[in-house]
């Protein structure tokens, strides 16, 4: 009889100023650092790392979901991950047109000749935050429109 393996959980909380955005237990998570998207799985060595503006992605049991989340920092351990962020959302929840013209405004504040070095920066995490929605919300419709082909 084939025997299943059961793989090692660890808990992954995700809180912003509005809520316990997500709280449950995973086999492994990616998420997005100022050195790229940085993936953990149970057992790994503690470690505090800087979030930027990108896409979370979880596998839980049998299921693998994405969300965004903007900047924060992840605090990591052998059993558990942290993350305290700005802000976070489920791709379905995205509206595209707000995160296109957020998009807009953010290019247009980074390249502007009157803007400050630290406005720049900002404009750079907008930047980063719009197109993290908007690649989730393209990614979310064409799973689903794939699932319709079928
Ligand atoms: P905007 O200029 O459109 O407000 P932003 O990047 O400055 O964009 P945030 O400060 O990151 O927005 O988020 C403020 C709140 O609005 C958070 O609760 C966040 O989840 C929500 N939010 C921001 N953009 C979107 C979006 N495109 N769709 C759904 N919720 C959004």
């Amino acid at each position: 009889m084939a025997e299943t393996v059961k793989k090692k959980k660890m808990t992954v909380e995700v809180v912003t100023p509005y809520d316990v955005f997500y709280e449950g237990r995973v086999t492994s998570i990616v998420i997005p650092t100022l050195d790229g998207q940085f993936g953990i799985l149970p057992g790994h060595s503690p470690l505090v790392v800087a979030i930027t503006p990108g896409i979370v992605r979880i596998e839980e049991e049998d299921e693998k979901r994405s969300f965004v989340i903007s900047e924060g920092f992840a605090e990591i351990g052998q059993n558990a991950v942290i993350i305290v962020c700005n802000a976070a959302e489920w791709p379905e929840k995205i509206d595209t047109t707000r995160a296109k013209e957020a998009l807009e405004r953010a290019m247009s504040k980074y390249n502007s000749v009157t803007s400050t070095e630290q406005q720049r920066i900002y404009a750079r995490h907008a930047i980063r935050r719009a197109k993290a929605r908007i690649a989730i919300a393209e990614e979310w419709k064409k799973s689903k429109k794939d699932k319709w082909d079928q």
